[in-house]
């Protein structure tokens, strides 16, 4: 196994290398680079790609990532690790889920293209530059505080089941590919792009953005290890829960009917039955009713929303349909 280059790094067999691929530059002539860690095993192995904060707030997997590469010892592992993040480098400085000159969602952009806009360049620099060559693809998100801790795959993908089953969340999400998925732009998410060039991919969504959550963090650091021991890379046991719970999609949301505050009288995970409350929608002025929200079929909750003041159309609560 020979010298592992990305971008500007590259390390050594048995070695950790930082650099940074180079993407173009802003008006006042700042670059913009996606940063990148190598750590080169000193044996024969898999290579694996982790990617995290391809949505610039999304934090946790970020610190996640840097809990396990700082425990890895190049000498002791088998094949290579490829880190990128923050992977969307203008939105994480400004604190912002997409990339900030052309707001544009890097992850439904996916392979990105050359003479693209900036968002389009910044995933076609990663994948030409670190994910090609990979043979599993990790990319780490998170979504609400009050949403399930997860792993997605797609639907008639073993291997990448195989992948999200061994990071060992107790829900995984099975992506059914609908007309919502196509009019979500589901086709540009790199797990998509991946799994369609025949790499095992997988998406982690480990708690709510903008903040550290310690359990969330853990997951991670759980979910990497487990993926490494798996796949050969370093001896050890892979811990998944006793029994895990497969949802088909997510993409069905309850919306608001009328505005005011959201109360939620269900948690993440909960299984409900059809005309199940999910939750009430009172007036703050008046503190009167006006909304009883009820499942329109038997389902798992996913999330409900965060922020509990709503206006007429705004998701209420995301549903799954349990896989039996
Ligand atoms: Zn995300």
């Amino acid at each position: 196994m020979g010298t592992l280059r990305v971008g500007s790094a590259e390390a050594e067999p048995g070695a950790l290398a930082h650099g940074a691929i180079r993407v173009g530059s802003l008006a006042d002539g700042s670059e913009v680079n996606v940063p990148v860690v190598l750590v080169n095993g000193a044996s024969e192995g898999r290579r694996v790609f982790l990617q995290a904060a391809v949505h610039g707030v999304e934090v946790n997997p970020i610190e996640s990532v840097r809990r396990v590469i700082a425990e890895l010892d190049p000498a002791e592992l088998s094949g290579q690790v490829v880190v990128v993040t923050p992977a969307n480098p203008l939105g994480f400085r400004h604190h912002d889920r997409h990339n900030i000159t052309d707001g544009e969602d890097v992850n439904r952009v996916w392979p990105g293209a050359a003479d693209g806009g900036l968002a389009q360049r910044i995933a076609y620099a990663i994948y030409e530059e670190a994910v090609r060559g990979s043979d599993l693809v990790v990319d780490l998100h998170t979504g609400f505080s009050t949403m399930i801790t997860h792993t997605v795959f797609a639907e008639g993908d073993p291997a990448s089941e195989q992948l999200a089953r061994c990071f060992g969340t107790e829900y995984l999400i099975m992506e059914e590919q609908d007309e919502d998925w196509e009019r979500a732009r589901f086709s540009g998410k790199l797990r998509n792009v991946a799994n369609a060039e025949g790499i095992p991919a997988i998406t982690p969504e480990l708690g709510g953005h903008s903040k550290f959550e310690g359990n969330q963090i853990q997951s991670g650091v759980m979910g990497i290890t487990n993926v490494l021991a798996q796949y050969g890379f370093l001896r050890g046991d892979v811990v998944v829960p006793h029994r895990q719970i497969v949802i088909r999609n997510h993409l069905t949301r309850v919306t608001a009917d009328e505005g005011g505050i959201f109360v939620a009288t269900v948690r993440p995970g909960q299984e409900v039955w059809e005309t199940q409350e999910l939750g009430y929608i009172y007036t703050p002025g008046n503190f009167e009713i006006v909304e009883t929200v009820r499942a329109p079929f038997d389902a798992v909750v996913v999330y409900h929303a965060e922020d509990p003041v709503v206006s007429t159309g705004d998701t209420l609560v995301n549903l799954g349909r349990r896989k039996r």
